[in-house]
C-alpha cells in the first residue's frame, strides 16, 4: 500500500468510527419521538385523573361542611327535648351526607390507585430508556477503548497518520458532543425517574390518608346510625306537629296525595291492561310487627292515613321487603326533609294493583327492577314527614289506598 492507499484507508476507518457514533444517536432521535408521543397521551390521561380528584376533593369538603353545620345546630341545641327535635330532623341528612362522603373516598382511592398504576408504567418505561441509553453509551465506551487499542492496526496504517486524523478531525468533536449529549440524557432521565418515584410515593400516602379517613367515617356513621335507630316513631309527637300546624299540613297531605295519584294513574295505563301477579301481599319487614298507626282516620279525624305505619325495636336501617314480585315504577331518592314520603318507592303487581313503602333511608331498587316477593327493597328510615323511623306501607287498587290488613286479592 502506498502512501496515499494509507491515507484513504485511514479515512474510511474514520467515516466507519463516524458511522458507528452517529447511528445509535439517530436511533435515539426516533426513539425519543415515540416517547414523547407516548407521554402526551399519557400527560392527558394525568390531567384527566387530576381533574377527577380535584373534583372529587371538593366534594368531599363540601360535605363536610354539611354535616359540621348540622353538627353545630345538635350542638346548639339549648334543652334535650331541642336537641331531641334537631336530630329527628336532621340525623337522616348527616347519614346521607357521611354515606356520599365514604362513596366520595372510594372513589377517590380508585383515582389515586390507577394513577400508581399509570406511574408506575412510566416508571418503567422511562427505567427502559434509561437502560437503553446507558447501554449505547457503553457501546460508545468500548468502541472508545477499542480505538485505543488499534495501535496494531496503528503501526500498519502509519501511527501518524492515524493518531493525526484522530486529533484534527470533526470527527473528535462529534465524539466528544455526542457522549456529552448521551450523558446529559441519561442525567435527565434519571431525574425524571426520581421524580416519578416521588410521585407515585405521594399517591400512596394519600391512598393510606384516604383509607384512614374512611375507616375513621365509617365509625362516625355508625355512632349516627346508633342515633337513629335509638328512635322509634312518635305517634304523639306527630299528632301534636300535626295539630299544631293543622291548616299548613292538611294542605301537605293534600298536595303530596294528589302528587302520588297523578303518578299512580300514570302507572295504571299500562298496568290495567295487564293481570295482577296473584297471591295475597306479604308483610314488608322480616323483624317489625308492630303497627304503630294503622290505616284509616287519625289525629281526631283530621287527617286520613292512607297506609299502614309499621315500627319496632332497631326499626332504622333494618330491611324493607317488596310484598309481592312486580316492577319498580318510582324509585324516589330525592326529597325535601318534614315533607311527603321522603325516600320511597312503588311497585306495579299488574292489574291495577301497587304498593307503595315509605320514608326509607336507603334504596336497592331502581325504577324499571322486576323484584321477586320478599325481596329486599331498601332500608327503614324516617325521611319526608316522620317523627322516627317506621315503614308506611300502602297497596293501591285501581288508584284507591285500600286497608293492607286484611286485603286480599
Ligand atoms: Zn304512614
Amino acid at each position: 500500500m502506498g502512501e496515499k492507499g494509507k491515507r484513504v484507508f485511514a479515512w474510511m476507518m474514520a467515516l466507519l468510527m463516524a458511522v458507528m457514533v452517529v447511528a445509535p444517536t439517530v436511533s435515539i432521535l426516533v426513539h425519543a419521538d415515540d416517547d414523547e408521543e407516548y407521554e402526551d397521551d399519557y400527560d392527558e390521561d394525568e390531567d384527566d385523573l387530576q381533574d377527577m380528584l380535584d373534583r372529587l376533593n371538593s366534594k368531599y369538603k363540601k360535605l363536610q361542611e354539611q354535616n359540621n353545620a348540622v353538627q353545630q345546630k345538635i350542638n346548639a341545641a339549648a334543652s334535650e327535648k331541642q336537641k331531641q327535635v334537631v336530630i329527628k330532623q336532621e340525623i337522616d341528612g348527616q347519614i346521607n351526607t357521611t354515606i356520599e362522603q365514604i362513596d366520595t373516598l372510594d372513589e377517590r382511592i380508585a383515582v389515586l390507585e390507577q394513577r400508581i398504576v399509570e406511574k408506575t408504567r412510566e416508571m418503567s418505561a422511562k427505567q427502559k430508556e434509561i437502560d437503553e441509553n446507558f447501554s449505547l453509551y457503553q457501546q460508545r465506551l468500548r468502541a472508545m477503548c477499542s480505538l485505543q487499542g488499534t495501535s496494531t492496526l496503528g503501526l500498519v496504517l502509519g501511527v501518524d497518520d492515524f493518531s493525526d486524523m484522530l486529533l484534527r478531525t470533526d470527527v473528535v468533536t462529534a465524539v466528544a458532543q455526542h457522549d456529552t449529549d448521551l450523558i446529559n440524557e441519561l442525567k435527565e432521565q434519571k431525574a425524571e425517574l426520581e421524580a416519578i418515584k416521588k410521585e407515585i410515593e405521594d399517591d400512596k400516602t394519600s391512598v393510606e390518608e384516604d383509607k384512614r379517613e374512611t375507616v375513621s367515617k365509617q365509625e362516625e356513621l355508625k355512632a349516627q346510625q346508633a342515633t337513629a335507630v335509638s328512635r322509634i316513631q312518635d305517634i304523639a309527637a306527630q299528632e301534636q306537629e300535626f295539630l299544631a300546624n293543622k291548616a299548613e299540613l292538611t294542605k301537605q297531605m293534600q298536595q303530596v296525595q294528589a302528587e302520588i295519584s297523578a303518578i299512580i294513574a300514570e302507572i295504571n295505563k299500562t298496568s290495567l291492561n295487564t293481570k295482577y301477579i296473584g297471591g295475597g301481599m306479604a308483610w314488608p319487614s322480616a323483624s317489625l310487627f308492630q303497627v304503630t298507626c294503622p290505616y284509616g282516620s287519625r289525629f281526631g279525624g283530621s287527617d286520613f292515613h292512607t297506609g299502614i305505619d309499621i315500627s319496632g325495636g332497631g326499626a332504622y336501617g333494618s330491611p324493607v321487603l317488596a310484598a309481592n314480585s312486580g316492577t319498580v315504577k318510582v324509585a324516589n331518592t330525592s326529597f325535601t326533609p318534614g315533607y311527603g314520603y321522603g325516600k320511597y318507592v312503588i311497585i306495579d303487581h299488574g292489574g291495577g294493583i301497587q304498593t307503595l313503602y315509605g320514608h326509607m333511608s336507603a334504596l336497592s331498587v331502581s325504577v324499571g327492577d322486576v323484584v321477586a316477593q320478599g325481596q329486599k327493597i331498601g332500608e327503614v328510615g324516617s325521611t319526608g314527614w316522620s317523627t322516627g323511623p317506621h315503614i308506611h306501607f300502602e297497596i293501591r287498587v285501581n288508584n284507591k289506598a285500600v286497608n293492607p290488613q286484611g286485603w286480599s286479592p
